[in-house]
């Protein structure tokens, strides 16, 4: 199978709740988001095959780790994607997707293999093109949303806040949005500045108060600041 690996983290207790995981960073994603913390994933390398080089590094870590986190860039983009969670899970490693959720299609076929979701839903979805920079991305996030619900699967939803970008209440018109839909696992993030982009000295948008009223719409909240 092909598969463009753009770097790994060998160890992990944070990005696979409740597993001692390896993450595997995708090459590629078509979406140019502003704030993105991994610029150097977006092109693809389609000279490279590093499916046998992931395959040998799990081989040795058997025992050692129980889980394997596929992130990127956007993993749902590499047409292997599906045939190599099928062959982690049959090396015996439960499986998480990190996702922005821009290939539902993909994510379909992917669902029923998978342990974890974490879904990325940026913004409201008819305000996703100012961010990602590609016209009906917004769609293709909520039918991935729908899909991930329907799956049963456990996920964890989550927002990266750009203060940039989150003008007056679209962050609580998101959570509403969610919240309407069934999300139960919301986690919100401080976004951090990256080269280039900065958040024209504004640290962080939200405030206790505004954290605690979307806190008491889902039965579980997450909030990152570091
Ligand atoms: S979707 Fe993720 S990987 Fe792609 S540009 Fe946006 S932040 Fe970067």
């Amino acid at each position: 199978m092909h598969l463009n690996i753009g770097g790994m983290t060998s160890f992990t207790t944070i990005d696979f709740p409740g597993h001692l995981a390896a993450v595997v960073f995708l090459q590629g994603c078509a979406w140019r988001c502003a704030y993105c913390q991994n610029p150097h994933l977006l092109a693809v390398d389609e000279a490279s095959d590093d499916w046998e080089m992931l395959r040998r590094f799990l081989e040795k870590r058997r025992g050692l780790l129980d889980g394997v986190v596929f992130s990127g860039g956007e993993p749902l983009l590499q047409s292997g994607l599906s045939e190599a969670i099928a062959a982690v899970k049959d090396m015996g490693f439960k499986v998480a997707l990190h996702t922005a959720g821009g290939n539902p299609q993909r994510l379909s076929r992917c669902l029923p293999l998978l342990d974890w979701v974490g879904l990325d839903v940026k913004t409201t979805f008819t305000n996703y093109a100012d961010l990602t920079g590609i016209e009906g991305s917004g769609k293709k996030v909520r039918e991935s949303l729908k899909l991930l619900l329907e799956s049963g699967i456990d996920y964890e939803v989550r927002t990266t806040v750009d203060p940039n970008f989150f003008a007056g209440n679209t962050l609580l018109e998101l959570a509403k949005i969610l919240a309407a839909v069934g999300v139960k696992n919301y986690a919100l993030q401080q976004c951090r500045a990256v080269e280039d982009y900065d958040f024209d000295g504004t640290p962080f948008v939200l405030d206790g108060i505004f954290i605690n009223t979307i806190n008491a719409m889902f039965p579980k909240f997450t909030l990152r600041t570091s």
